[in-house]
């Protein structure tokens, strides 16, 4: 019987003298006198297991066939490391063989390879020191997501991904169909698409976001949160903008846009904390080879307080900061990544929380002003990266929320549960969205979303 076995990252904390068994991926094999030094890593920490084989432990033509990306299996007895930079070491006794890599032909060898090369090789990226620890951090901020809302009460909502409700204005949806492409039923008399015939009766596509739904359950158990993958069908290849990614969107009833601000605020410096607690040995790393300010702005952002300014205020800076802006800015544009940028790490160098936006160039659903020009929205903006949460207090007025229905142009008929939920029992509440991987992006220090998530699907590209 093979059982789940131990992992290196937990032999490290095996006693000097204990005799174990390691398996792993060799990362490298190194020859002196005989002697074979073997560095592997089974993706469970960053740092690989040293073994070291004497002479005659293992047979030439074995040891001949342990080159990088073999699979191994070798028994021996934990010992203190003569070599700096490890605590302990295997020494091998035993060495099987699982799985060979010939260096011919494995594409990943010993040399460092750039990450463009390495997504060409989905199914093997995942062994390098790079694509290890990025989904290591993957990992722990998923699990610190759900940790965090979890210890504050708020229930894990699944929002549905295939949706009929076309409505949500976030952005270019995927359409899911059944329809015979080749050989469409049309409306009676007319080119139209007679989508009766479709599998849900009606046109249906893949979700751009949870929050409307997420609002049906806030307002029945209070505190909520949706993580969950969302698609957007925009054709823009920028390195921020993947085809499908992950959102987390929290949405509280009783609560407005402080209390919202406030929540965006804990949980970044909780998320952040949490992986600087868990996965140091990761961004020690990125630190190193990707973002010689990682760590320092990330201790930077868990530690101060959020600057909080209406959007008013903002644009008043920027007007009067003295630069030329390749976009200009003026009461009533949206800010750009250059205006974000410049309002985290020149005006404040540190996050900021722009609030209160013109109500033109922000979404429906969010709660008008009393001066009748602005809406409760915020970003959240953090140095180095612009926005990374977008979140507000939502309209809870039925006759406000269907005036502002009708002037966006939107389908009143398509709201309806939407109104519903402002004639019974409606009450102020907020939430706001977070992308996943611009936060992942924010945390390891890379530049690409492609490398943050395990597939990435981009226009022309959806390999696996
Ligand atoms: P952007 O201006 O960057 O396109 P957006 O305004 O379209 O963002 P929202 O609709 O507010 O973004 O979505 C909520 C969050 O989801 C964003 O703050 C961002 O972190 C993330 N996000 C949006 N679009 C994408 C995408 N195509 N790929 C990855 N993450 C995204
Ligand atoms: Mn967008």
């Amino acid at each position: 019987m093979i059982r789940p076995h131990q992992t290196i990252k937990q032999l490290f904390h095996l006693a000097p003298g204990s005799e174990t068994t390691a398996q792993g991926w060799v990362k490298t094999r190194r020859d002196s006198k005989g002697v074979h030094f073997v560095q592997i890593n089974d993706g469970s920490c960053f740092a690989d297991l040293q073994i070291v084989l004497e002479a005659g432990a293992v047979a030439e033509d074995v040891i001949a066939k342990v080159t990088t990306g073999a699979c191994i299996r070798v028994k021996g007895r934990m010992v203190e490391s003569p070599a700096k930079g490890q605590a302990v070491e295997l020494r091998g006794e035993a060495l099987e063989l699982l799985g060979a890599a010939p260096p011919e032909t494995y594409p990943l060898q010993k040399k460092r390879h750039n990450l463009e090369t390495l997504r060409e090789f989905m199914h093997f990226r995942t062994r390098s020191n790079t694509f290890g620890a990025v989904f290591r951090v993957r990992n722990a901020v998923s699990y610190a997501i759900h940790k965090f809302f979890q210890e504050r009460g708020f229930l894990y909502v699944h929002t549905p991904i295939l949706t009929t409700s076309d409505a949500e204005g976030a952005g270019a949806m995927f359409q899911v169909t059944t329809l015979d492409l080749m050989n469409l039923p049309r409306v009676a008399g007319s080119a139209a698409i007679d989508f009766s015939h479709d599998f849900f009766s009606k046109p249906a596509y893949l979700t751009v976001s949870g929050q409307l739904e997420a609002e049906i359950f806030a307002l029945a158990f209070t505190n909520v949160y949706t993580f969950g993958p969302t698609f957007r069908a925009e054709n823009s290849n920028t390195p921020r903008h993947l085809a499908e990614f992950w959102m987390i969107e929290p949405e509280m009833a009783f609560c407005d846009l402080e209390g919202d601000q406030q929540l965006a605020e804990e949980f970044l410096k909780y998320i952040i904390t949490y992986t600087m607690d868990h996965c140091i040995a990761d961004l020690e790393f990125f630190n190193q080879r990707y973002e010689p300010n990682l760590i320092a702005t990330l201790e930077n952002v868990a530690g101060s307080e959020f600057a909080r300014i209406p959007y008013t205020e903002a644009v008043r800076i920027l007007e009067s900061s003295g630069r030329q802006w390749e976009f200009p800015v003026h009461w009533g544009s949206d800010l750009q990544s250059e205006h974000e940028r410049f309002l985290t790490e020149e005006t404040f160098k540190k996050p900021v929380i722009v609030t209160d936006y013109p109500k033109e160039i922000k979404a429906f659903y969010m709660r008008e002003n009393d001066d009748g020009k602005t809406v409760r929205a915020m970003d959240v903006l953090a140095p180095g990266i612009g926005e990374i949460i977008g979140g507000s207090q939502r309209e809870e007025r039925l006759d406000v929320l269907l005036d502002k229905i009708r002037a966006h142009g939107l389908p009143e008929e398509a709201y309806t549960w939407y109104l519903d939920l402002r004639r019974f029992g409606s009450v102020p509440h907020a939430g706001f969205g977070l992308g996943f991987e611009r936060m992942v992006m924010y945390l390891t220090g890379m530049k690409n979303i492609r490398d943050v998530i395990p597939f990435p699907r981009t226009p022309g590209h959806a390999e696996f």
